[in-house]
């Protein structure tokens, strides 16, 4: 695909939900496609790229500026399945910071001011991007879910801010575990899913 052209399935001006960054207002571009098949997936109709427009990268930078923030969130869907390098030199150029949400499966592209990196053990991430990540958000449904934790924290750098995160669905069964498991275990810390407790997407 010309890199120009990126497979585009919504795009808004919100506020960070997740992680790190929790409250920050931020520019979302959620990118089609991914194969990943998370079974709690909530983006479910951003897997099928050929369902969602290509736009141009300078139609999505002229959105971008026209919200007025200064900070783009690059999300999926599964981003690093198309090469990003383009749209963050164009951002950078604008002067917007850029934030990636990606399960890491793919090579990276792109530079970025923040590399959130959520892991998924069906599909793994390449090992390169564990060193690059700032954040690892881990996403629990269950006490299973606390080794794989485990597993990922010992391949990242000792500066990245690690979280664990209940899954939707499963939050009133597993937030008791998680809470007990960061009060034992030291360094993680809990993101919750902070937009839909506000009912903004
Ligand atoms: Fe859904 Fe993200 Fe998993 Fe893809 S990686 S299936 S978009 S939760």
């Amino acid at each position: 695909m010309n890199d120009r052209l990126l497979p585009v399935v919504e795009e808004f001006y919100s506020v960070q939900g997740e992680g790190f960054h929790t409250g920050k207002p931020a520019y979302f571009i959620r990118l089609g496609g991914c194969d990943i098949g998370c079974s709690w997936c909530d983006t479910r109709y951003s897997w099928n790229a050929e369902l969602h427009p290509l736009k141009d990268i300078s139609e999505i930078i002229d959105n971008t500026l026209d919200s007025g923030t200064d900070s783009v969130v690059v999300t999926g869907g599964e981003p690093l399945m198309w090469n990003l390098d383009l749209l963050c030199n164009e951002l950078k150029k604008q002067g917007i910071m850029t934030f990636l949400e990606t399960s890491g499966a793919y090579t990276l592209s792109g530079k970025w001011n923040w590399i959130c990196l959520s892991p998924k053990a069906h599909n793994p991430p390449v090992r390169e991007i564990y060193k690059l990540a700032d954040e690892l958000k881990i996403i629990v449904q269950a006490s299973a879910d606390f080794e794989w934790a485990e597993k990922n924290r010992s391949f990242v750098n000792k500066e990245c801010h690690c979280y664990l995160q209940p899954e939707w669905s499963h939050y009133h069964k597993i937030i008791p575990e998680i809470v007990e498991y960061v009060k034992r275990e030291k360094g993680w810390k809990i993101s919750l899913q902070a937009h839909k407790f506000m009912e903004i997407p």
